[in-house]
């Protein structure tokens, strides 16, 4: 019996909590029903067919192609940036806040870091211009791969569910 109802899981999506928040949550006590109401909701909001296999960020997905069962990583708008197990932030559009002017215009005067040692990196999509990520490296520092999930071990260990189809 899961804690959450599929309405809490809802407004989990919905963006009544932080990301963070959200994943804290998903990923403290082992719980298959909860992963799966998640996922449902998530499914529910976006507008294609792939299954969607791990939620990357609010509005960006690992999912499976219905025709070929690639796993690809998937923007809400449909954007597919590359296969899951490449760094999509090289498929994404990069921003670089690295003057103190481009600073100015997210953090107040004086706050903003010193572009000396630390840019922001931001990553868009390239067909809705969402923001999927930021960083905030010092500026010679190589873009990062998030942490990769080891999903095979997340779904059989973890959920206790079978792992989505997937092509070689
Ligand atoms: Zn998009």
């Amino acid at each position: 019996m899961s804690a959450y109802t599929q309405e809490q899981v809802k407004n989990l999506v919905d963006g009544k909590l932080d990301w963070d928040t959200t994943m804290r949550m998903l990923s403290m006590p082992k719980d298959k029903e909860r992963f799966e109401l998640f996922v449902h909701a998530l499914q529910a909001k976006v507008a294609w067919k792939d299954k969607i296999v791990l939620p990357l960020g609010p509005h960006l997905y690992i999912a499976q192609s219905p025709a070929t069962k690639q796993w690809n990583v998937k923007c809400d708008c449909g954007h597919e940036f590359c296969d899951y197990r490449d760094n999509w932030k090289l498929h994404a559009n990069i921003y670089v806040r690295d003057t103190e002017e481009a600073m100015a215009e997210v953090y107040p005067k004086l706050m903003a870091p010193d572009v000396q040692w630390q840019v922001y990196r931001e990553y868009y999509c390239p067909t809705c211009g969402i923001m999927h990520d930021i960083e905030s490296p010092t500026p010679w520092y190589p873009v990062l791969h998030d942490f990769e999930p080891d999903i095979d071990v997340f779904y059989k260990e973890w959920l206790g569910l079978p792992l989505p189809e997937r092509a070689a």
